[in-house]
């Protein structure tokens, strides 16, 4: 391939390329391509040492709140919480919502388990929602046959960093107007549906910081708030129940316990790593879209003959390029292509098993519900290799691969 990929010449984010491992696979002398590789992008070591030497190590700090305001500037929002990581930002919703023994949370079966266990442990039932096949997120029509005056939050994942059915989602619930709309936007920072930021769509966002996401300081995330009139008390149940925020802006006195909450502060240290991550965003996400635009080309002149789809952005959609996937015809062939991409020396891999079959998800379910797209898709689905330093020969290496990989097992014609 040439001119979609990125070059050692063309790269426009000046990496610092962690030293890649030879893997058990590995043919000779070509180190396996990692599946992710969280690469320093820009100033972060710097920042790092003057958050170290200012003194300020703890939460509620400059780096945070420069931090936060780069992703309350990109969503239009009132606040922007950093935290600790997504599962942090989630439970803090969970909490914000005052969710009751009987009250029951809707979310997607393929996504993370955080996306449910957050509510689960704040004491809500879970009903678990298939998806569609189209976008890979909550799929409406199923919704529509779930809600009922128990549930108080639906929480829709942009998968892939590629919008869910916003529009029809929006259609259902228009007819259950006190049901809170969540956006677990782990996926998908800087992507956008009708123009519109991932992350401005619900009630709460969530975004995470790990180290697999695009963006990361080694663990993190941030709660997201759209509506003003969640800003006060979140901010009290995020510095541990405490009025600590009115009294560092002056407007009382003394600071003591009003709430419920917990320490759900990121550290100025790793929010000065994220601070400059947030800075190179245009570039990182430059990268991101080639590397996407690379695979899109190279494979899906193959997908009819060797029996797989990639995956597809629909329109209206501007994705934020969090991963790219394919789907084998069946499961048995990913898990073949899988391996033998490994011998390859290519680390693609699986995603999410459906929380609805699991041990803890069926226990946390207030009842059993079907979710057949989600099953098929989590047995068919292989993602590629997908960081910011990626070489053009890197993605070749993975193209051929999976392309090998592929014509040795397809499915006689
Ligand atoms: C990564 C991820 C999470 C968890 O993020 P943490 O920051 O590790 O807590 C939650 N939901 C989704 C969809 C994710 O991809």
């Amino acid at each position: 391939m040439s001119g979609s990929g990125i070059g050692d010449d063309e790269r426009e984010v000046p990496v610092v390329a962690h030293a890649q491992q030879p893997g058990p696979g590995g043919t000779g002398d070509l180190p396996d391509i990692a599946f992710n590789v969280p690469a320093v992008v820009g100033r972060e070591l710097d920042y790092v040492q003057e958050a170290v030497l200012g003194g300020h190590l703890s939460s509620g700090g400059e780096f945070a709140r420069r931090a936060a305001e780069i992703l309350a500037a990109d969503t239009g929002s009132p606040e922007v919480l950093m935290t600790t990581s997504c599962t942090a930002a989630l439970e803090l919703s969970a909490m914000l919502m005052d969710l009751q023994e009987g009250d029951t949370v809707i979310v997607p079966s393929f996504t993370f388990t955080s996306t449910g266990l957050a509510y689960a442990r704040q004491g809500a039932g879970l009903l678990f929602c298939d998806i569609e096949r189209r976008t890979l997120g909550l799929d409406p029509e199923h919704l529509s046959t779930l809600l009922d005056e128990h549930v108080r939050a639906v929480v829709v994942v942009h998968y892939a960093g590629v919008a869910c059915d916003v529009e029809a989602i929006r259609e259902v619930l228009a007819e259950w107007p006190e049901v809170r709309l969540v956006e677990d936007n782990a996926h998908g920072l800087f992507g956008t549906w009708r123009g519109e930021p991932l992350g401005s769509l619900g009630r709460y966002a969530t975004l995470s910081f790990h180290e697999t996401k695009n963006f990361t300081c080694g663990e993190g995330g941030a709660l997201v708030l759209n509506d003003a009139r969640d800003v006060d008390r979140a901010r009290v149940l995020y510095d541990k129940g405490t009025n600590r925020h009115a009294f560092m802006l002056g407007q009382v006195d003394k600071y003591t316990w009003k709430d419920t909450g917990s320490s759900f502060g990121l550290s100025d240290v790793l929010a000065a790593y994220l601070l400059a991550q947030l800075e190179q965003r245009e570039a990182v996400q430059a990268v991101r879209r080639r590397i996407h635009d690379h695979y899109e080309a190279a494979l899906s002149p193959h997908g009819d003959e060797l029996g797989f789809e990639v995956m597809r952005v629909p329109e209206e959609r501007e994705p934020a390029h969090h991963m790219y996937y394919v789907l084998l015809s069946d499961h048995g062939r990913r898990n073949d292509v899988l391996e033998l991409m490994r011998k390859s020396g290519v680390q693609a891999t699986f995603h999410y098993q459906p929380l609805h079959t699991s041990d803890a998800g069926r226990a946390f379910a207030v009842r059993a519900t079907q979710c057949p797209v989600a099953e098929d898709v989590s047995g068919r689905l292989l993602r590629l290799p997908f960081h910011n330093t990626l070489t053009d020969g890197d993605l070749d290496r993975v193209v051929a691969a999976f392309l090998e990989a592929g014509a040795a097992t397809a499915p006689a014609r």
